[in-house]
């Protein structure tokens, strides 16, 4: 069992009390690790770290292509070690071995990549004299100090997502991991000492959320905030972070519609339910959690999905037939088992699989709910579990406001033949993501770019480098002149 201390300057330290947490392995139960319960002393020898790193280091002066070296000695360390990473998250997580060796650390490794090429080409409007004889030109400058507070459900990747882009862009930061699944994090970390990224540029201290975290959405030291996670929190952290005026990039949960017309493949539709609302286990923000099928399909869609539902393997992660593993923890265990109660008030259980034969660990079988009301809890809330829920509709403008009826504003599909209709729901579907016969792929290229109360501020893409930039107008006069021509407007007469 190994036990992790905090990165900060890129020295392993303890914390302050010296105090420590368990981590544990949510197939087994069995604790796995050990990590330091950081305080806010810890947040702040972090913060002041990323400072001096920022304020008076070399590393926001470098020039890009000196950072993206760096980055790319970093993913092929992830590259040379995708196993490693993949088991660490896998132990921690309690995903699957095929989908977190050729998901999770395979995308983190192609986000790494593609953050160190975009840095290098981020532009701005051209060097021009767009008054006469006065030459104007963009500084793209990083923010700052970055704080990246990530949530368990994919701990790589998010540092992937919130952290490498503020790094290629200059910024220097400090991670907060979620409690759950701070491991990959830790052991990235390491990664980074061995690359050799000059001290007090990356960070990582563990510790509670409302301990480590407020402090680091507090700090007037800190210029901006990259929140991944929970609305709830969410709102936390733009209350306390609002006092000392930073950048806030908010990424927080979804509810997806999955909309089926009545022209759809029903093979590959039921293909893609399948992926969309079980993907992560359902602990996904982009989860295909509302299956909206229209009314000449429903009951065939309905059949094939209840088939297709049943053959998901839920079981050991290390087994590479296993389709799903456990839930994070107990305590999402039983907040999901608690919606599936809520669903049966609500509607009508399609169908649910059976839980005895897991003697240990936060198992649960996948669920199908049915429901006709679009107000009803488990079509409105975020539940982070396999319990997708379908329902029939009759018409496009019916479906399109059902789907647009929600707070959140991710991820969202379209599965059809029709060119037309296809077009038309990316026009009128108020979420960041419309997917047209596929739900979920995200390529490193193309922005996750948050709609309605699901945030704001886009995650991947070159976009997301903007957000860790700010600019800067440069004003150089050509004239000479001791008076300018234009000086009579603020004292002296008109010429
Ligand atoms: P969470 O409870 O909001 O926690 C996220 C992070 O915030 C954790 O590191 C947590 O630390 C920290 N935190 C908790 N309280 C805090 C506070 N008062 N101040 C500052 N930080 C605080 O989210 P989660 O349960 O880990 O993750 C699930 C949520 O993430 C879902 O809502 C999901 O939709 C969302 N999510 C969104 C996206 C997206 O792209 N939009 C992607 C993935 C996940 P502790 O772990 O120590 O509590
Ligand atoms: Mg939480």
């Amino acid at each position: 069992m190994k036990n992790y201390n905090l990165f900060i300057n890129n020295e392993w330290v303890k914390s302050y009390k010296e105090e420590e947490d368990k981590v544990i392995n949510p197939a087994t139960e069995e604790t796995i690790a050990t990590i330091q319960k950081g305080t806010k002393e810890d947040a702040r020898a972090a913060i002041d770290a990323a400072r001096t790193a920022f304020d008076v280091g070399e590393w926001p002066k470098l020039p890009p292509a000196s950072r993206a070296e760096f980055i790319l000695k970093l993913a092929k360390i992830l590259e040379e070690s995708l196993l490693k990473y993949g088991e660490i998250e896998l132990q921690n997580t309690g995903k699957p071995v095929k989908q977190v060796v050729d998901y999770d650390v395979a995308y983190t490794l192609d986000n790494l990549k593609f953050f160190a090429g975009a840095s290098r080409v981020l532009d701005g409007v051209a060097t021009k004299e767009y008054v006469p004889d006065g030459t104007s030109m963009i500084r793209r400058e990083p923010v700052g100090v970055v704080a990246a507070i990530t949530p368990w459900n994919y701990p790589l990747m998010m540092v992937g997502w919130r952290a490498i882009p503020a790094l290629a862009s200059g910024n220097t930061v400090v991670v907060k991991p979620a409690s759950y699944t701070p491991l990959s994090t830790l052991e990235l970390a390491e990664a980074i000492r061995k690359v050799g990224l000059p001290k007090g540029v990356f960070n990582v201290v563990t510790g509670s959320g409302s301990v480590v975290g407020e402090e680091l959405a507090k700090s007037d030291k800190v210029d901006m905030v990259a929140f991944t996670g929970s609305n709830e929190v969410g709102k936390k952290i733009s209350k306390v972070a609002s006092e000392s005026v930073k950048r806030l990039s908010l990424e927080l949960g979804g509810k997806a519609p999955f909309i089926v017309f009545d022209d759809a493949d029903i093979e590959a539709a039921t293909e893609g339910a399948i992926i969309g609302a079980f993907i992560n286990n359902g602990q996904d923000c982009s989860a295909a959690t509302r299956i909206y099928v229209q009314g000449g399909i429903f009951e065939r869609f309905k059949n094939l999905l209840i088939e297709k539902i049943k053959k998901i393997r839920v079981g050991n992660p290390t087994d590479p037939k296993t389709d799903l593993g456990p839930l994070i923890s107990r305590d999402q265990l039983t907040r999901v088992k608690q919606y599936v109660e809520i669903g049966k008030k609500e509607g009508e259980v399609l169908y649910e699989g059976e839980n005895k034969e897991f003697n240990s660990g936060f198992f649960i079988k996948p669920i199908l709910i049915s429901t006709e009301n679009n107000k009803a809890r488990i079509v409105q809330e975020e539940i982070f579990g396999p319990v997708p829920v379908i329902l029939k509709f009759s018409t496009y403008e019916e479906v399109i406001e059902k789907a647009n009826d929600v707070t959140y504003g991710l991820g969202s599909s379209v599965w059809t033949k029709n060119v037309r209709l296809a077009m038309m729901a990316a026009r009128d579907l108020r979420f960041g993501t419309v997917w047209v016969n596929d739900h979920a792929p995200i390529p490193s290229e193309m922005p996750w770019s948050p709609m309605k109360k699901s945030g704001y501020g886009a995650s991947t893409s070159r976009y997301s480098l903007e957000e860790f930039t700010t600019l800067k107008h440069v004003y150089v006069d050509l004239t000479g002149q001791v008076r300018k021509g234009w000086y009579y407007q603020i004292y002296g007469d008109r010429p």
